[in-house]
C-alpha cells in the first residue's frame, strides 16, 4: 500500500509542478490531501511520505482523525458544509483553515461563538461559481460584497481568500469558466487581504492551477489503491 500511495502522491506533485511552472516559477501551490474516502493508516503513511496538510469534509471525521493522529504535526483543513449545530465542535478542533464558509449568516454565527470563547479562526469564503443548485457557497455576483461585510463585521474570523468547487461537468470549457470567475473575484479581493485561491480536485486540479489556483484539494487521485 505504501508504494501505491507513494506513486500516487509523486504523480500528483509532479503534475502540480508542471502546471504551476507553466503559469510562473513564482506561483506556489499548496496541496491538501483529502482523506474522506480513506483511512487513518493511509493518512499516516502519507505523513511518512512527506505530506503535511489534510482535509476532511465532516466535523465528526475531522475530530476523530485529528485526535487519533495527534502525535503527528499535521495541518487539518475543514472543507465541507458546516451545520450550525457543529460550530462549537469545529471551534474546539482549531482547524488550520475552514475553507467552506458559505454564507454571511454562518459567518456571523461562527464569529459570535468565537468571540464568546475569545478565539479566532482562519477561513475562506466558498463561492458557488458554477451556480449549481446542489452546491453551497455564495453567488458570484454577491461574493465581493459578502466578503467585505464579513471582514467588517466578523473580527474573530481571519478571512484568507476564497474557495470553489469546479463545475460538475465533463465540459472543460464550462469548468474553466467557473475557475476563471472565482479567480477574478480573488484578484479583486487581494486588496482586502485575500491570499488563498482554493480550487481544483482530482479531476481538474491542473486546469485549476492554470486558472490561478494556489491551493488544490486532492482526494481520490492520491488515496486510490491502484496506480494512475
Ligand atoms: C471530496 C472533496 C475533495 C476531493 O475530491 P477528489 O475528487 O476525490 O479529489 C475536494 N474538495 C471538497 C470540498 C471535497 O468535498
Amino acid at each position: 500500500m505504501k508504494e501505491i500511495l507513494r506513486k500516487n502522491l509523486d504523480s500528483v506533485i509532479w503534475n502540480i509542478e508542471q502546471a504551476r511552472i507553466k503559469l510562473s516559477e513564482h506561483h506556489i501551490v499548496k496541496l491538501v490531501a483529502v482523506g474522506k474516502y480513506s483511512d487513518e493508516k493511509s493518512i499516516k503513511t502519507l505523513y511518512e511520505l512527506g505530506q503535511r496538510a489534510f482535509g476532511e469534509n465532516q466535523v465528526q471525521q475531522l475530530s476523530s482523525r485529528k485526535e487519533h493522529l495527534e502525535a503527528f504535526p499535521l495541518e487539518w483543513h475543514m472543507i465541507g458544509n458546516l451545520q450550525s449545530n457543529k460550530i462549537n465542535k469545529l471551534i474546539e478542533l482549531r482547524p488550520t483553515l475552514f475553507q467552506s464558509l458559505d454564507s454571511l449568516k454562518l459567518a456571523e454565527a461562527l464569529n459570535k461563538k468565537l468571540e464568546a470563547k475569545n478565539k479566532k479562526m482562519s477561513v475562506l469564503l466558498q463561492i458557488n461559481s458554477a451556480n449549481e443548485e446542489s452546491k453551497s457557497g455564495v453567488k458570484t455576483q454577491e461574493a465581493i460584497d459578502i466578503y467585505q461585510q464579513i471582514k467588517e463585521n466578523c473580527p474573530n474570523l481571519r478571512l484568507k481568500g476564497v474557495m470553489s468547487i469546479g463545475a460538475n461537468t465533463e465540459d472543460t470549457k464550462i469548468v474553466k469558466t467557473s475557475f476563471e470567475e472565482t479567480h477574478a473575484i480573488y484578484d479583486r479581493l487581494k486588496k482586502d487581504g485575500a491570499s488563498i485561491c482554493s480550487m481544483g480536485m482530482s479531476g481538474d486540479y491542473e486546469l485549476a492551477i492554470k486558472c490561478g489556483s494556489n491551493l488544490v484539494r486532492v482526494g481520490s487521485k492520491i488515496f486510490t489503491n491502484k496506480f494512475n
